[in-house]
């Protein structure tokens, strides 16, 4: 370690920042906590609101419900668009919620929703929020550093990232970006605050520092981190990623697996799926892991058993992808699954709210 107060460490905070900057596509104020990823939505939701603000949350899945909780356990006014769980929320909908509820103050929105293996249309979301007014804070917790991103360009007020996932270095460090319609709300923000507040961190990193000791060794991997994705090069990164992400659903496909996601708003970072019927996830997953050192996740919340989940974000290749659905064929034909027996699950109507 080095000391945090020194010319040293100025020195590192200033070149993270600068280098982390383009993948938010934000010319506004990089913040760096030490914290999980829901640290930084928390981190988020008190420093641009009131306890009593109108908030939606649009939720698509287990993430955005936590960001909703989050903001009604502050005491905001939440109201929820709830989407079925493996849908993206339109821009239509978007729309006919804000006209419903014209008071909204500030939309939270999940850029890609982690448990169902969607990734929204961010551009066009955040077009409806622009044309209402509402402040937006986006989750592209397991977004921002695999695919483009464009705050600026897009009118999103603060994004938030987690260093565990695209940045490939230790979970400890949210990473967020907060654009000045967040500073102008954060002027008026009266949600209690005090580790979270930007203000402080703001102007101790202004001056080279961070308010309380920062998550210097996750600095150091995520310094690593940066100079190896802009040797490889952002559109090469993102381009790498909708492959993989693509290799992964033609792979499954072929294995006769139902993807869950719709089609149209598939994750270039995680890829969802039904478990074939007759397959228990447990024997699934202890098999994969023990006998092909292969770690898949398992559905979330009330997905649970019914899904499961490859991630192929970071230091991914398509050699990995490849392993992966090899092991995969190989587990779920010694637990007696035939490909093109049984996998159609019928999926429910869509349901509005
Ligand atoms: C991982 C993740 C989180 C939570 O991050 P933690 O570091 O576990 O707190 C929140 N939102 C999304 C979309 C995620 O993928």
């Amino acid at each position: 370690m080095i000391n945090h107060r020194g010319p040293e460490f100025a020195a590192l905070l200033r070149s993270l920042v600068e280098r982390i900057r383009p993948f938010f596509g934000s010319s506004g104020d990089i913040l760096f906590f030490p914290a999980a990823g829901t640290g930084g939505l928390e981190a988020a939701v008190v420093n641009t609101l009131s306890p009593g603000d109108p908030v939606l949350a649009v939720t698509i899945g287990a993430f955005g419900d936590r960001f909703a909780q989050i903001a009604q356990v502050f005491g905001a006014n939440v109201r929820r668009l709830e989407v079925e769980w493996g849908r993206a929320c339109t821009p239509d909908m978007l729309r006919a919620a804000l006209a419903r509820w014209p008071d909204t103050k500030a939309v939270l929105l999940t850029h890609n929703e982690t448990s169902t293996g969607v990734q929204q249309d961010l551009p066009a979301l955040a077009a409806v929020v622009r044309e209402h007014g509402a402040l937006l804070l986006v989750d592209a917790i397991s977004s921002l550093g695999a695919v483009p991103f464009d705050a600026d360009g897009w009118g999103v007020d603060v994004v938030i990232t987690g260093s565990q996932k695209a940045w490939m270095v230790p979970p400890g460090m949210t990473m967020l970006a907060v654009g000045p319609r967040a500073w102008e709300a954060n002027s008026k923000a009266k949600m209690p605050r005090l580790y979270w507040d930007f203000v402080a961190m703001k102007r101790s990193m202004e001056r080279g520092q961070t308010p309380y000791t920062p998550a210097l060794s996750i600095m150091f991997a995520l310094d690593a981190a940066l100079e190896r994705m802009h040797a490889e090069g952002m559109e090469r990164i993102f381009a790498r990623h909708a492959r993989l992400a693509r290799q992964t659903r033609d792979g499954l496909v072929a294995l006769g697996i139902a993807l869950f996601a719709d089609p149209a708003y598939a994750s270039n970072t995680v890829t969802a799926a039904w478990l074939p019927e007759g397959i228990e996830w447990r024997a699934l997953s202890k098999l994969l892991r023990e006998e092909y050192g292969v770690v898949i996740a398992g559905g979330q919340g009330k997905m649970e058993g019914r899904i499961f989940r490859i991630g192929h974000l970071g230091a991914v290749t398509d050699r990995d992808i490849a392993g992966v659905l090899r092991a995969l064929r190989d587990a779920l034909a010694r637990l007696g699954y035939r490909p093109g027996t049984t996998t159609a699950h019928p999926r429910p109507q869509l349901a509005l709210v």
